[in-house]
């Protein structure tokens, strides 16, 4: 997969993708990605991407044109690069990193992650020229209804929620699919060594040996925790006999302990 991002501060982009996860993937070529600038497409000397905005206010607009031109580049070069059974499979999208967009999810990630291109235009300022969110951009997202000064952080999380659930990216697919809200739940706990620590143990079901037993408890976990933490998830999930089983032994073991809130 290629992702394009559009930026005013493309060194920041590049240095934060170059970790962790994002980083192997780049470094393996499971994923490419480019940026550009709109200031290296400004038309005048100063080389200008803003300016006030028109019926006045505070702070400055990012200007059409050069927006315009980096995107018309960014994706030229997708085409070209893309090769071109991926790209028919896959297709491309440009998306606008907005605190006024849809907001995003594991499942518009899972969506997005079967792209060919993704091109992510993060905006700066009180934000861009409407006019280019409506005839350059196919959608708005956001990562959250707060704003924040930049869309870099906005494309960063983007990138990094997509490239994870790319095949091979993980050391182990599973891990992915096994992770919160991928089956509409929060993941289990987990625990590694020391066993012991003074505070208290490991629970034994983890150390038992019985793979039936381990998987029956981390769902049963993952239930419980999603209805603490999460209870809106659970409301649009329709659960099975052994799973409403298995929410009801939690309840059940935490009123046992006396601290249930229910
Ligand atoms: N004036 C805009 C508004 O109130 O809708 C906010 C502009 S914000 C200071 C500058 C840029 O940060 C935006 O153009 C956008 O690209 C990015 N941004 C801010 N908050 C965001 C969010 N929650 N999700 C995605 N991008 C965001």
């Amino acid at each position: 997969m290629r992702f394009d991002v559009v930026t005013l501060f493309p060194e920041m982009v590049k240095a934060a993708v170059a970790y962790g996860v994002t980083g192997k993937a780049l470094e393996r070529g499971l994923v490419q990605l480019s940026v550009w600038n709109p200031r290296d497409y400004t038309q005048d000397r100063h080389r200008t991407v803003d300016d006030r905005p028109y019926g006045g206010g505070p702070g400055m607009v990012m200007k059409y044109q050069p927006l315009h031109d980096a995107l018309m580049d960014a994706k030229q070069s997708g085409t070209e690069c893309v090769n071109t059974d991926d790209a028919k499979r896959g297709g491309v999208k440009v998306v606008y990193l907005s605190p006024q967009g849809k907001p995003v999810n594991q499942a518009l990630f899972s969506e997005a992650a079967q792209l060919s291109q993704l091109v992510l235009v993060a905006g700066r300022y009180e934000g861009v020229d409407e006019r280019f969110i409506q005839w350059d951009c196919d959608e708005e997202w956001s990562i959250g209804d707060y704003v924040i000064s930049g869309g870099e952080l906005a494309a960063l999380v983007v990138m990094d929620g997509i490239t994870r659930l790319l095949p091979n990216v993980l050391g182990d697919d599973q891990s992915a699919n096994q992770d919160s809200y991928n089956e509409g739940l929060l993941e289990y706990p987990h625990f590694t060594r020391p066993e012991h620590l003074a505070g208290g143990a490991v629970p034994k079901v983890l150390t038992g040996g019985n793979h039936a037993d381990i998987t029956r408890w981390r769902l049963k976990q993952a239930l419980g925790r999603t209805w603490q933490k999460r209870p809106d998830l659970l409301k649009n999930k329709q659960l099975d006999a052994e799973q409403e089983n298995l929410l009801q032994q939690f309840k059940n073991e935490l009123d046992v302990k006396g601290c249930s809130d229910e």
